[in-house]
């Protein structure tokens, strides 16, 4: 007669198989190249950067952006840059490449980045190899979250950000009610599970971080590449019905 130990062991060597069965998770880099890469923008995208050119875009201070564009992409140097198209809540998509930079040691290996609204900067830089990705390391808003993982690509290749932003929340005579959030996806990989963003990131690019605001991408003297930029805007909410009517 099977004793109570053997019943257990033999449940134990079952839940073992079966978790052993499962796929493994995404979790660990570096990981394949990204499932969104080349993604075509959705119905009601705004397209910031189609490979053509830098209509879309300008400095800071509102002259013409001077990114040299080439081969579909653009390359940060140049100065910061900003979308004319402004955002509230919204659903970002982006792709870019590192260079090659072996010479070159932390924060000036590859850096640029891309800041929410002009506020909020997700790192990007050459942060590939890299055990356990720190506050300042590619995928980290900056000096607030690190990644989850290093999910980073090595240099020259192509990688992606699939970046849900919701913005801040505010009351009637400005106060701040919810403080703005971040789900970041790179290279298909979930790196940002919906941080709170407790301070803009970002040198502020106005003074009220009410309003909608662009996307910004920082030249950080690195020459990082940029392609298949667009945002899709977002509702704050559905809605308060609990079931919807269907026409006809
Ligand atoms: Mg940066």
């Amino acid at each position: 007669m099977m004793t109570r130990v053997m019943t257990v062991a033999l449940l134990l060597v079952v839940i073992a198989a079966s978790v052993a069965a499962q796929p493994a998770l995404p979790v660990a880099g570096p990981p394949g190249a990204s499932p969104t890469l080349g993604l075509a923008p959705p119905a009601g995208a705004v397209v910031l950067f189609d490979g053509k050119d830098l209509a879309k875009w300008t400095r800071m201070d509102g002259n013409p952006a001077t990114w040299k564009v080439a081969d579909g992409a653009m390359t940060s140097v140049g100065g910061d840059i900003r979308s004319q198209d402004t955002f509230g809540d919204a659903y970002v998509h982006l792709e870019w490449m590192e260079p090659d930079m072996p010479d070159a040691q932390g924060q000036a290996r590859g850096n640029s980045g891309v800041a929410l609204q002009g506020r909020y900067e997700v790192q990007v830089l050459d942060s590939f190899g890299i055990d356990v990705p720190g506050k300042g390391d590619c995928g980290a808003v900056y000096a607030q979250y690190a990644a989850l993982v290093n999910a980073c690509r090595p240099p020259l290749e192509w990688q992606t950000y699939d970046i849900i932003f919701r913005a801040p929340r505010y009351g009637a005579d400005k106060q701040l009610l919810e403080h703005a959030r971040l789900t970041v996806l790179q290279n298909g990989i979930v790196i940002q599970n919906n941080v709170q963003v407790t301070g803009l990131n970002y040198p502020p690019m106005d003074a009220d971080p009410s309003t909608p605001g662009p996307l910004l991408l920082q030249d950080h003297g690195c020459p990082v590449q940029y392609r298949n930029v667009w945002f899709v805007p977002l509702p704050e909410k559905g809605s308060e019905e609990y079931e919807g009517k269907r026409a006809g």
